[in-house]
């Protein structure tokens, strides 16, 4: 029988040799060299599993666009409406299981979810450009995520007189940068409570859910109450909004929330969006420590995480010291960067060449300048080598902009105080770091700031579920600050009632 203990999955040793060789293993599998036929993923509409002639190329960007990985069929208007109708409808019955039953069968995917580490992480290295270690710890965190949902609910279950109940349907819009980890919360979430899901992950990353949705088929998740797929843009506005839909749970830009919140304003949405997260180092702070913590928050999975920090706010002393300087370059040049099939590179490819705020940002502006100027290191542009700009000034473009690439700005503060109130004024709040060992500082700090996430004396990214709730306050969060891996996540959605029977 499944815990109620809830042990946080731990993620591969890559010293040992013996994973150095699975690696090796998994890129013979996934790297493709465009000899073979790509694979064609069908789209399944309840039961039933169709090819489209519509279907998404997926080329692989650390081989210059030139070798085809899959592709991927993708609903049109009538096939979303038979989707929508089917989850409504659940002929399967998901609706009437117990939780009982359904922490067995979350229990049992995330077993499979595990067994498929390997498959998991090479889809997300060819589809995503992740590299191996960044998506290793994002399928510890789906498989996290699929035993949490229903060991917290049962939690929450005992509590006296409630009831909980399916709200019915729950559409998930996913996106690329986590795409195995975020949309597992999700449809964990909404099946955890008894309600049928639609996935909608991000195209660009979609064949990651094709792979996972498996794990939870197989464990015994009907085809019915699963369905995944993607849509072009008019099938899309059919899905959002469907009065079938009660919830929508969104992981992804502000805009796109906001254009959700528009189309379906009929609709809950919980969305979690961008972030502009900075770190503030101190007089006081261990600096070689805050450099450490500052590169991986800034450049890890290239910069494209919500969590990720773009600003750092230094202290006047640090700032204006030399040494300083040099070793946060040192440090920012020093990491590997280029094609995720070579396993020593911590820094691949973005998702876009074409990512119209990150170039706006090689622009300098008065008084800004480059401590590691933007480099490319590929042809096609896909590949920026990590970057630093110095003197960025609070209100300009680069310190107010989420940039989503591996770009971090650098600005001068002279006091604690300042940097608490610049952070402040920022559209988002999502996450945010202090470096300082003054215990007085470490108070102000985490009494004044607002961001859903603070982290003292460590990195920004990479929040563990069950430990660190994540989600955040003002512009990164739509729908009343849900936190995923947290205790209430997934009892937002269900209707919570009393029980009729107790009075
Ligand atoms: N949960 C992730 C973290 O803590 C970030 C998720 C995101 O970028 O959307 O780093």
């Amino acid at each position: 029988a499944p815990s109620d203990m809830m042990k946080n999955e731990p993620d591969t040793d890559f010293d040992l040799s013996q994973n150095q060789e699975w690696v090796r293993r998994i890129f013979a599998k996934w790297k493709k060299n465009g000899t073979e036929e790509p694979e064609i993923i069908p789209l399944q509409i309840g039961a039933e599993t169709v090819v489209c002639e519509s279907r998404y190329k997926y080329l692989d960007r650390c081989q210059n666009d030139e070798v085809c990985i899959c592709e991927m069929s993708q609903a049109d208007s009538g096939q979303v409406e038979k989707i929508i109708g089917i989850a409504e409808a659940d002929p399967a019955g998901w609706r009437k299981t117990t939780l009982e039953e359904r922490h067995r069968i979350m229990y049992e995917a995330s077993n499979r979810l595990a067994d498929m580490r390997g498959d998991l992480i090479g889809c997300m290295c060819a589809v995503t450009g992740k590299t191996v270690i960044e998506g290793d710890v994002e399928v510890s965190e789906a498989v996290d995520y699929a035993r949490f949902y229903t060991t917290a609910m049962k939690k929450f279950a005992v509590l006296d007189d409630i009831e909980m109940k399916p709200k019915g349907t729950i559409l998930v819009i996913s996106p690329w940068n986590f795409p195995c980890a975020i949309p597992v919360g999700g449809i964990v979430a909404g099946l955890a409570g008894g309600n049928t899901v639609i996935l909608k992950p991000a195209t660009v990353a979609a064949p990651v859910a094709w792979m996972f949705a498996k794990a939870f088929w197989e464990a015994g998740v009907p085809k019915e109450a699963l369905q995944v797929i993607i849509t072009n843009r008019e099938a899309l506005k059919v899905l959002t909004t469907a009065p079938a839909i009660k919830h929508i749970i969104l992981t992804g830009g502000t805009d796109t929330a906001q254009n959700i919140a528009k189309t379906a304003p009929a609709t809950p949405l919980s969305a979690e969006t961008g972030g502009k997260n900075a770190i503030i180092l101190t007089a006081s702070g261990d600096r070689d420590h805050a450099i450490m913590n500052t590169v991986a928050s800034a450049f890890g999975n290239a910069g494209q995480k919500c969590s990720a920090c773009s600003l750092l706010l230094v202290e006047r002393s640090v700032y204006e010291d030399e040494n300083f300087q040099s070793k946060l370059k040192d440090a920012a040049t020093s990491l590997k960067t280029g094609s995720v099939w070579n396993a020593g590179n911590v820094v691949g490819p973005m998702i876009t060449n074409k990512n119209d705020k990150l170039l706006k940002a090689f622009k300098l502006k008065p008084g800004e300048s480059w401590l590691v100027p933007p480099r490319f290191i590929d042809e096609k542009e896909y590949i920026l080598a990590p970057t630093v700009k110095w003197g960025v000034k609070s209100g300009s473009f680069s310190f107010c902009t989420e940039l989503f690439g591996p770009l971090l700005s650098v600005g001068c503060i002279d006091s604690l105080e300042e940097g608490i109130d610049l952070v402040n004024d920022l559209y988002y709040g999502l996450t945010s770091g202090l470096q300082s060992l003054d215990e007085a500082e470490q108070k102000l700090w985490k009494d004044t700031l607002s961001a859903g996430n603070l982290y003292i004396n460590r990195g920004i990214t990479g929040a563990i579920v069950n430990r660190q709730p994540f989600g955040g306050m003002n512009m990164s969060a739509f729908g009343g600050g849900l936190k995923a891996g947290g205790p209430n996540y997934c009892t937002c959605f269900v209707e919570i009632t009393d029980k009729p029977d107790s009075k």
